[in-house]
């Protein structure tokens, strides 16, 4: 039976690299039947908006979506496609692993680990007050009534909601991917010994949820002693359960220790629907070039098949991609070690070197 999928090839380089990591599926022999739907900025005109109702409709149906990355309009008045997506789905994991394939330039290897961050509270809540308004005034009034502390005037205020039922599922979802991954122990990253009611309920709820799997290892890291360890002794560390804010730091820095964006797969995951799609954006600058790497969303559709539960596919899809990385012959400019190296490949070209691999 073929797997129903909503691809979306998004903008710039998007559908470049999309098609790269569609056709590389393919070649693992398991079945989809692609959905495909338009999204971003070249839709607006023909829709009125960077995302029509119908995609998110198809993703809800289908309740899987492989996706190229998607330009933000500046000043469009159009809010991120990514962010309304995730949002309209309830996609409440961002799942970001960082690994070393021998061939990445990096200053580490051997590492092996996985950022669950949580993708719908915290600072990105987006309920904000701007410095000066009526609102923010009264709020300011408010919290020096409620609490007796005072907030500067001309402050502008961002709110950060932690919730205990949003903190339950984020480190469930942490503790069940390590079991069905195998892996050893989860790490909650927080700064709980400041801000008590929110990092302090995250750290008490995943505590908590971790007395659920008595076969996983738990430890909690204040955030910033969490940077430090990462730099110094990485291999330490297995899966990273994170509020948004940090999650999204350490997932750059993670990226940062195994090569950069050109290696880092992601996903999106919520209760009914999973959005696989890579870490990086639409490198418009290189849009219709056959330039950038596909390696990041060719790995995103890897954690797809694990998704699907196509482990044997996924393994194999994984070695091919580590192959062509290992061997440096077919590899896009970015794996150079000078960007204006001739011998770089195209995106397609990488593409073909892996199916080459599979088959
Ligand atoms: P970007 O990731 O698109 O590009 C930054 C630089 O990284 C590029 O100039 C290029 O040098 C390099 N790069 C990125 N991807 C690469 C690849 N596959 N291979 C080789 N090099 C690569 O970041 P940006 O310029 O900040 O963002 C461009 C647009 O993408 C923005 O509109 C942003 O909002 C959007 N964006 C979308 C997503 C998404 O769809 N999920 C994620 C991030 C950014």
């Amino acid at each position: 039976m073929a797997y129903r999928v909503t691809f979306i090839p998004g903008d710039g380089t998007g559908p470049e690299v999309s098609e790269a990591a569609r056709r590389v599926l393919e070649a693992t022999g398991v079945k989809f039947e692609w959905d495909i739907q338009l999204a971003g900025a070249d839709v607006m005109d023909q829709f009125g908006t960077p995302l029509p109702p119908q995609v998110v409709e198809s993703i809800r149906k289908n309740g899987v979506a492989l996706k190229g990355p998607i330009t933000t309009p500046v000043g469009s008045g159009f809010r991120s496609v990514n962010v309304e997506m995730r949002k309209a789905l309830d996609l409440y994991v961002n799942l970001r692993p960082a690994k070393s394939y021998p061939g990445v330039r990096s200053r580490y290897q051997n590492i092996d680990l996985v950022i669950v961050r949580e993708n719908t509270e915290d600072l990105y809540a987006g309920i904000e007050f701007q410095k000066d308004t009526p609102e923010a005034e009264k709020l300011r009034r408010s919290i020096q009534e409620l609490s007796g502390k005072e907030i500067r005037p001309h402050s502008g205020i961002s709110i950060k909601p932690i919730s205990v039922e949003g903190t339950q599922r984020i480190v469930r979802y942490a503790f069940e991917y390590a079991r069905r991954e195998g892996r050893k122990k989860v790490t909650a990253v927080h700064k709980a010994n400041i801000m008590k009611y929110s990092d302090g309920l995250f750290l008490e709820v995943a505590r908590e949820v971790a007395t659920a799997y008595p076969d996983i290892e738990f430890e909690d890291r204040i955030v910033d002693n969490m940077t430090m360890q990462l730099v110094q002794k990485p291999e330490l560390y297995d899966v990273l359960v994170c509020p948004n804010l940090y999650g999204d730091i350490l997932s750059d820095l993670c990226a940062g220790l195994v090569g950069g964006l050109g290696v880092a797969p992601g996903a999106n995951i919520g209760e009914r629907a999973a959005l696989f799609e890579p870490v990086h954006g639409s490198a418009p600058k290189y849009k219709g070039q056959n330039k950038v790497n596909p390696t990041a969303t060719i790995l995103s559709g890897m954690l797809m098949l694990r998704h699907l539960g196509e482990r044997g596919a996924a393994d194999r899809l994984e070695q091919a991609v580590a192959g062509v990385i290992a061997e440096g012959k077919y590899v896009t400019y970015d794996f150079k070690e000078r960007p204006d190296d001739l011998s770089a490949v195209g995106t397609k070209e990488m593409a073909e070197a892996i199916i080459r691999k599979l088959q």
